[in-house]
């Protein structure tokens, strides 16, 4: 507001200036062609400057012309599809704010002249008018009138997008109104959702919601989401290899198809910071207690165990397996519910299973079926590349849910 009135007083003084310049020089335009406001009751337009001329108009009080130039006290305005002369005294000039779309924008002493200011994207910019496609404006940040080009001043106010922490609901829990238990419940959000952090107090950070709602919660019930997954340790245990096929589907091998799923699910592990160990990362057989054995070395804090199912042709649908309740469940439910979302397809539970790589295997462990190849139009869904996508996706989300309370 300060510089927007300091910006009318400059405007002011070029106007008296250029009222001064043509008092003496007889017909001299003004510089630029600029916005003004009829503070006049009703104000007559002439064909020409001065009162003895005919009244070829009428503008009103409060409307905007646009003042085209200007002389011994009378300014050439042009009106919707009119124009003609009308007494200076009964305008007010009005400026209007531009923003800088520019990375750099010249600022220059005349429209095209030399350069006496750098403005950066995003300036905000008092416009008093133009000449051509060259805008007069005031730059409160550099103190300084000049002339930019039209094309890199826009009036819509740029969005500055702050960045936010993002923060992740560890278990379901409720977002209250206020930094404390005694504060009333906005919402109950589930483990998993995704916040941004505005504040912290006592304990307690404000948060907001994707849709916009804002609330707080306790800080031991969040966490910061790129801490989920770093540093641990996962072995993906792709079913089968070398001689041992495993299922047959019509065209598809399932040790292809696990082969396939454990490299499109390493890169979104790693991207999380964890440490991704494969059981084998060629074509190659492996005893089953190999395959533990690599869990147990490495003290895995998951191993999974990918397959894919046969039974009968109309067979449809995902299991996921674990062996020891207590250990193994928890992972199993979590991956089971990650490949369903994920994939759509039908949802057989999760189940014991007596395997020997979850039985002998002393780190938390699920034995995952990703379908049915002997379903020829699963068969056909799974090894598309889109299907690999999504089940990877799924064992991700269902790592990073199992992981997140802990
Ligand atoms: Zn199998």
């Amino acid at each position: 507001m300060r510089f927007a009135s300091l910006g009318k007083t400059i405007l002011c003084f070029l106007v008296l200036f250029s009222f001064l310049v043509s008092f003496h020089a007889e017909s001299t335009e003004a510089a630029y062609s600029f916005q003004a406001k009829v503070t006049a009751d009703v104000l007559n337009v002439r064909s020409k400057p001065g009162t003895t001329y005919s009244i070829v108009g009428k503008v009103s009080k409060g409307q905007v012309v646009t003042v085209l130039e200007q002389k011994n006290g009378w300014s050439r305005i042009s009106y919707g599809t009119k124009s003609g002369w009308v007494s200076s005294k009964y305008l007010t000039a009005i400026t209007w704010t531009g923003y800088v779309t520019a990375t750099k924008l010249n600022l220059r002493s005349t429209p095209g002249g030399s350069v006496i200011g750098t403005l950066s994207k995003g300036t905000a910019l008092t416009v008093y008018g133009k000449d051509g496609t060259w805008l007069k404006v005031y730059s409160s940040s550099i103190r300084k009138t000049g002339w930019v080009s039209a094309s890199y001043v826009t009036t819509q106010k740029p969005i500055i997008k702050a960045t936010y922490t993002k923060l992740v609901f560890k278990v379901n829990s409720n977002l209250r109104k206020g930094p404390g238990t005694s504060y009333p419940i906005l919402s109950t959000e589930s483990a998993g959702t995704f916040v941004d952090k505005l504040s912290e107090k006592d304990g307690w950070v404000q948060v907001k919601k994707l849709n916009g709602m804002i609330g707080w919660v306790s800080a031991s019930l969040v966490r910061d989401p790129a801490t989920v997954l770093k540093g641990r340790v996962i072995v993906l245990d792709a079913g089968h290899g070398g001689y041992d096929s495993g299922a047959r589907g019509v065209t598809f091998l399932e040790k292809n198809l696990t082969f396939t799923t454990t490299l499109t699910l390493t890169p979104l592990l790693q991207k999380a910071g964890a440490k991704v160990i494969l059981t084998r990362s060629t074509d190659k057989y492996l005893t089953l207690a190999q395959r533990v054995n690599i869990s147990n070395y490495y003290k895995a804090n998951a191993f999974l165990s990918l397959h894919y199912n046969a039974y009968s042709t109309t067979s449809t649908g995902l299991m996921t397996f674990y062996y020891n309740y207590s250990k193994d469940a928890p992972l199993a439910r979590s991956i089971q519910n990650g490949i369903v979302a994920s994939t759509k397809l039908r949802n057989m539970g999760a189940k014991y299973g007596n395997y020997h790589v979850l039985r002998d295997n002393r780190q938390p462990a699920a034995l995952v079926e990703l379908g049915f190849l002997s379903n020829p139009y699963e068969e056909k869904l799974v090894a598309t590349s889109s299907y690999q996508q999504k089940a990877a996706q799924g064992l991700y989300n269902g790592l990073f849910l199992y992981f997140l309370p802990r």
